[in-house]
């Protein structure tokens, strides 16, 4: 049912080319016909020069209190000293859980066609926690000295070492997410991957706190594990068998790429960064700065970040109408940018803002 108000949602258009993405999907998601009242806020490496940081305060304020963002890409300067908002983002929100939709629509050059995957992937934890104990340090060498007292292993002199915490509490919550994700999408089995054969206190963990997770609380969705490596060999070969997958953070990473890679590549791989209060929808590419003001990049990856937000607060009938057009217009190939066409200096390859008027155009049509 349509909300008779408008929903109040943080934007943050990003740098590079993110600007002009953030317009094109501006537009489209105002043409669905759901109102939106958008709180527009820069962060990024401009802001850092004006306000002494890439991530105000502001910014976190006017997420905190919509509960809703989406978000154009933002460069990490590299060697600025500041890091990646992304990050910043995460663990400010406490945004846990990165889901990442892998569907690959009719048109897209894949060698997958079949794929309908959503990886869901776990923010906080594992090796990405951030403890890291570094080559020569005098920490290092009493970590070292625990490890052989506690375990009689004697580690090299030259070593660096990061830990990879694994908790109940983190599992837990991020293998509902995926549970709760199949249930409201109308998805039919949850599949968590690990390595527990190798790591039993990390992955061993993760898989068994699953296993409990889905026989007490989700009885009526198929739930199976696969080891991480076969995954990656069977994503490749039967993509088709797999429907919602949960993963720990470092194995969530590379299999979201590889599921980006599966659907026809970054400019149609959509995201979002969800909490219990909040959540934050952005495309899985970067500000691609190379091209920043060109009108050429695809802003379909927002657009179905964009399209996952319609599907977070239930406007449903527009997320269907909009994923349509955007399907349509993949299907038919005329009005896709650059990286859609058969090759990369294809002279039909039309712009940006194109793109967003053939959407909002086949969007109209079935209005009509
Ligand atoms: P990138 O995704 O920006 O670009 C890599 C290449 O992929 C581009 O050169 C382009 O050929 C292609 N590409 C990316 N987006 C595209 C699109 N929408 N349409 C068509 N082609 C597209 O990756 P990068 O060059 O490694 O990163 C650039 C900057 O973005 C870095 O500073 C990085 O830290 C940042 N980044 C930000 C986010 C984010 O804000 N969520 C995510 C990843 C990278």
């Amino acid at each position: 049912m349509r909300s008779l108000l408008a929903y109040r949602v943080t934007f943050i258009p990003g740098d590079g080319t993110g600007p002009e993405i953030s317009e094109a999907v501006r537009r489209v998601l105002e043409a669905t016909g759901v109102e939106f009242e958008w709180d527009w806020q820069t962060a990024g490496a401009d802001v850092y020069e004006e306000e002494g940081t890439p991530l105000p305060d502001r910014v976190i304020e006017s997420i905190k209190e919509r509960g809703l963002a989406i978000k154009g890409p933002i460069t990490t300067p590299v060697g600025s000293g500041f890091r990646s908002i992304n990050v910043a983002l995460r663990k400010e929100l406490d945004l846990y859980s990165c889901l990442r939709p892998c569907k690959a629509y009719a048109g897209v050059r894949t060698r997958f066609p079949e794929t309908d995957i959503v990886i869901v992937r776990e923010n906080h934890e594992d090796l990405y926690a951030g403890i890291e104990y570094e080559l020569g340090d005098e920490k290092t060498a009493r970590l070292r000295e625990f490890i052989k007292d506690t375990e009689g292993t004697e580690l090299r002199e030259d070593v660096g070492v990061s830990i990879k915490p694994i908790s109940v509490f983190g599992t837990k919550r991020i293998v509902r997410a995926a549970f709760d994700y199949a249930k409201a999408n109308g998805r039919s089995k949850v599949t968590a991957a690990h390595k527990a054969n190798i790591m039993k206190f990390t992955d061993g963990l993760f898989l068994k706190t699953a296993q409990e997770v889905a026989e007490e609380e989700y009885p009526d969705i198929e739930f199976e594990d696969r080891i991480i490596d076969n995954l990656c060999n069977q994503l490749v070969s039967r993509p088709e068998e797999y429907d919602v997958v949960v993963l720990p953070n470092l194995y969530g990473d590379i299999v979201s790429d590889l599921g980006a890679g599966l659907i026809g590549g970054l400019g149609v791989a959509p995201g979002a960064n969800i909490g219990d209060e909040t959540a934050v929808f952005e495309a899985v590419h970067g500000s691609a700065p190379k091209y920043k003001g060109q009108n050429k990049v695809n802003p379909m990856a927002l657009m179905l970040s964009g399209l996952m937000l319609l599907r977070h607060i239930d406007e449903r009938e527009a997320a269907d109408r909009l994923e349509g057009a955007i399907a349509e217009v993949i299907r038919e190939g005329e009005s896709v940018t650059y990286d859609m066409k058969p090759s990369r200096d294809d002279p039909t390859a039309v712009g940006t803002s194109d793109v967003a008027d053939a959407v909002i155009a086949k969007m109209e049509k079935v209005a009509a």
